[in-house]
């Protein structure tokens, strides 16, 4: 008989509610771009706006480099369009449509928090936490719950960052990341 493969957390997340594919604005560098464009064949795919979150737009103390990286002067970012119901323009009926290698690095960052020195810990606000959780048992998080990987995580890190910071497109296969 075969066995019953547990659901993907994210699979139960849509049935509970709007996922974060479906609320949250995705920030994309050069590299997202070029990474996406070449998988997709699509030219048309981001927008300019200002942060719908103003806590994007101001100064963190503890990530300098965040803001003037991310925001332009007159005070937009490049992310994701979404379309009328605001669902991102690569999510499918079974979720996202792009591999993980080509996905923006936010998303594949999600629900890690970070700054440009490391990670910091966890944030899941998107996340319905209190369906996804108790099953794991005591300690889980929404981390282990999605057997997020940390040295895949920390590599998508520094790739963000970098590519932040310099405007173009950071080799994956660089030793150093
Ligand atoms: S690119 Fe994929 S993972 Fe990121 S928000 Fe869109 S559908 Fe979700
Ligand atoms: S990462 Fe969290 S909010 Fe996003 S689909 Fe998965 S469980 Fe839902």
């Amino acid at each position: 008989m075969a066995s019953q493969q547990a659901e993907h957390p994210c699979a139960t997340c849509a049935k509970l509610q709007r996922t974060c594919c479906q609320t949250a604005e995705i920030l994309v560098t050069a590299g997202d771009r070029a990474r996406i464009a070449r998988h997709t064949g699509l030219a048309d795919f981001t927008s300019r706006k200002a942060p719908a979150r103003p806590a994007y737009a101001q100064d963190d103390p503890d990530d300098p480099n965040w803001k003037r990286w991310t925001i332009a002067p007159d005070g937009t970012r490049t992310v994701l369009q979404r379309r009328p119901d605001g669902d991102c323009t690569f999510l499918g009926s079974s979720g996202c449509t792009l591999p993980e290698e080509v996905r923006p690095l936010v998303c594949r960052l999600y629900p890690w928090s970070y700054t440009e020195r490391g990670m910091t810990g966890l944030d899941d606000e998107y996340c319905p936490k209190e369906a996804l959780l108790p099953p794991h048992g005591p300690g889980a998080t929404m981390l282990t719950v999605l057997r997020m990987d940390p040295a895949a995580g920390e590599r998508w890190r520094q790739m963000l960052y970098r590519e932040l910071q310099t405007g173009e497109e950071c080799d994956a296969r660089r030793a150093d990341l």
